[in-house]
């Protein structure tokens, strides 16, 4: 790299892209309605990036000014070398922080582990407290491995846990007072998300399953007192004080409020495409580079760069139409 190359990315909009989310792998023991069909076909291997690949692009970004990176899926944790993976990219000179998403259902076992390897955060997702609702909605999952896996996360040390619940009407919107009580008796925070359009699920209508962001303050209104705090935590979510407690409600409302011009993030998805826009297609292929120019980091990190000149000013989500964006979120990565 010469000396006058950047160590920042910042796109045309004048936006710092400091958080890097990767997708390690496609696979996941659950099959969420909102997020993949009930039979899937995943990746073959060759087309997924190895554990060497991921550590590359990783290492390239935070020379490049990334300070964060969550790992996420697919359901990482099941993916095989995720330990190692996370201890290597924990050590990378620069990084501040590395997180993951999980589903919680290994939790269990390597909750421990993930600590010791240097993990800071652990965001975990849980859309209900309910058996019958879990399994409807997951297909696949077992609450109380769920729960379990909180418990041994709070055991081993990890601080200001995050629940992501996905709220979708009719399926779990009755849950959101209790999802809160769990939150607050455990002392953990929680964020809601609204469903986003991403790949073509068929177990529900989108738009008839759409729950607003408002309507889940108004819900919590009655059983909570929800104070406005000014914290942000470097994402889209606005937060709210549980009164009297140390939990902290979040609300991702890609719908009803756009949180694009603040943007600081890329993703990578599992195929080794940097995505520039969760909600937009532009994207480039570091995986083709990589594998043409071996070692090549000078040409990794230039592509990087100019890469930023193509990310979006916003995204352009509609939940009362058919998705135009036809992958999952299990290839990019939530
Ligand atoms: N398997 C892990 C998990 O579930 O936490 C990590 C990957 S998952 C794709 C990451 C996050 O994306 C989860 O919190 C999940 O609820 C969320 N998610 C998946 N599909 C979504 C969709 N269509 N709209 C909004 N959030 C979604
Ligand atoms: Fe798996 Fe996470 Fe997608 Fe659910 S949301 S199917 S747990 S990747």
């Amino acid at each position: 790299m010469t000396a006058t190359t950047p160590k920042l990315l910042i796109d045309r909009f004048g936006r710092t892209v400091d958080y890097l989310r990767i997708s390690i792998t496609d696979r996941c023991d659950f099959r969420c309605v909102y997020c993949m069909a009930e039979d899937m076909t995943f990746l073959p291997r060759e087309q997924v990036l190895t554990l060497e690949e991921i550590y590359t692009l990783a290492k390239a970004f935070v020379d490049l000014g990334v300070k964060k990176i969550r790992i996420t899926g697919g359901e990482p944790l099941v993916r095989k070398g995720a330990l190692e993976l996370l201890e290597n990219i924990g050590q990378i000179d620069g990084l501040q922080e590395l997180v993951i998403t999980t589903n919680g259902s290994q939790l269990e076992a390597m909750a421990m582990e993930l600590k010791a390897a240097g993990v800071k955060r652990l965001n975990i997702s849980l859309d209900t407290l309910d058996e019958d609702k879990f399994k409807a909605i997951t297909r696949t999952g077992n609450l109380q491995h769920v729960l379990q896996g909180i418990q041994a996360a709070k055991l081993a040390g990890f601080e200001r846990i995050k629940i992501n619940a996905v709220i979708l009407k009719n399926k779990n919107h009755l849950e959101v007072c209790n999802l809160v009580q769990y939150a607050v008796d455990n002392e953990i925070d929680i964020s809601f998300i609204e469903e986003m359009p991403l790949g073509i699920v068929d177990q529900h209508d989108r738009s008839n399953a759409y729950y607003s962001s408002d309507l889940i303050r108004q819900d919590l209104a009655k059983q909570f007192s929800l104070v406005a705090s000014l914290e942000k935590t470097g994402g889209p979510s606005n937060y709210f004080k549980v009164n009297g407690t140390q939990t902290r409600v979040g609300f991702i409302s890609p719908h009803s409020d756009n949180f694009c011009s603040t943007c600081n993030r890329v993703r990578l998805t599992v195929e080794g495409r940097l995505l520039l826009c969760l909600g937009n297609e532009h994207s480039v292929d570091l995986k083709a580079l990589l594998r043409a120019e071996p070692g090549n980091m000078e040409l990794l990190k230039k592509a990087i760069i100019d890469a930023m000149l193509i990310k979006p000013e916003k995204h352009e989500f509609n939940v009362h139409e058919q998705p135009v964006i036809l992958r999952y979120m299990n290839m990019t990565g939530g």
